[in-house]
């Protein structure tokens, strides 16, 4: 199959290509490298079974020219700061919203049917019933990426529903893994290279939420895709437990051997305004089609501490 990844340099996209180009397709990815790195899919595109097209999801021209001749499209590219719309109003906008509008308009001008979504478990707000079930709603989302997402969501369905197209969206938990740019697990071993005596942590450390190791997150979309064939068909992905913030902060002082730095929590309940405090999803969906995680949280959590001081060198 000929599938396009969008953002498909970053971190879940490049484990979703491995996977792709193990099962034999060929790839084309569009990304404007903003956060991706071309070494993640390096020998891929060494190998001439992927091809990279430089180029922006918000421009509809850049998105028309890299969809001749797909088949299916992993549409992945985003902002992927949440924190972000603190300060900027209209990244989510643009990135999220209008670039998911660019992409189903280009599949629709080309005639291309299928599209799985990397869409998020904050779109269900702070409000959910945990663990979360699809079913939900109404789904208020509280940050301005979340927004987008369920915006995203909303675009989709209405292009199944008007232009024929077959989706497949996905609501990610917290996914960590190798390759990780961003979150905390990430930001946390940031601090200890540059001060390993102390660790700043944002809120009181009781956060609560669930993590997914990425190996897990593109075998979950894959298998998912093979198992289901509505025309619109919506899965959380997740694992089946939870961690907090503290526990995380320990694990990350512990396998960076920065036993003596203090933890420092700058208190209030959530990391920063838009945070969802607290996130679990009902995975019993995923789970029914045959599809179980190799890592449970903290599993992942440590896994990732280990994978990341490594490429990130302390
Ligand atoms: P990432 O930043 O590693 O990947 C995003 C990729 O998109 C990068 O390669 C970046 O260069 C590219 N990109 C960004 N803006 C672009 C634009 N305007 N045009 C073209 N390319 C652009 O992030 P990730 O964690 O791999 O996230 C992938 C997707 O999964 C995103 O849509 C994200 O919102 C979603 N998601 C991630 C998580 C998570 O925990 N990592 C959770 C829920 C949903």
């Amino acid at each position: 199959m000929r599938a396009l990844v969008t953002g498909g340099a970053g971190f879940i996209g490049s484990h979703l290509i491995d996977r792709l180009v193990s099962r034999g397709d060929t790839v084309v990815v569009l990304d404007n490298l903003s956060s991706g790195n071309l070494d993640f899919i390096q020998n891929h595109l060494d190998s001439g079974k992927v091809s990279l097209v430089k180029g922006d999801v918000t421009n509809y021209q850049d998105v028309l020219s890299a969809m001749k001749g797909i088949e299916c499209v992993f549409h992945l590219a985003a902002n992927p700061d949440i924190r972000l719309g603190t300060k900027i109003t209209d990244t989510d906008l643009k990135q999220g919203t209008i670039a998911t509008y660019n992409i189903v308009e280009a599949m629709r001008i080309n005639g291309v049917k299928k599209i799985a979504f990397a869409s998020s478990s904050v779109v269900y707000g702070e409000d959910a019933p945990m663990p979360t079930p699809e079913n939900h709603g109404p789904c208020l989302p509280i940050s301005l990426y979340g927004a987008s997402k369920q915006a995203g969501e909303g675009l989709i369905s209405s292009w199944v529903g008007t232009f024929g197209l077959q989706a497949w969206i996905f609501r990610f938990a917290n996914i960590i893994g190798t390759r990780g740019t961003h979150g905390v697990i990430f930001d946390f071993i940031h601090k200890l290279k540059t001060d390993p005596s102390r660790l700043e942590v944002l809120g009181n450390g009781l956060q609560e939420k669930s993590y997914m190791e990425v190996g897990d997150c593109v075998d979950g979309i894959l298998h998912v895709m093979n198992n289901t064939d509505q025309q619109l068909n919506l899965y959380n992905l997740g694992s089946h437990d939870t961690a907090s913030v503290k526990r995380i902060a320990e694990i990350v002082v512990e396998e960076t051997g920065c036993e003596g730095a203090s933890i420092e929590y700058t208190g209030g309940d959530r990391g920063w305004a838009g945070d969802v405090p607290r996130a679990m999803l009902a995975i019993d969906k995923m789970l029914q089609i045959g599809f179980d995680v190799n890592y449970n949280s903290e599993d992942a959590i440590r896994h990732t501490a280990r994978a990341l001081i490594e490429e990130i060198g302390l």
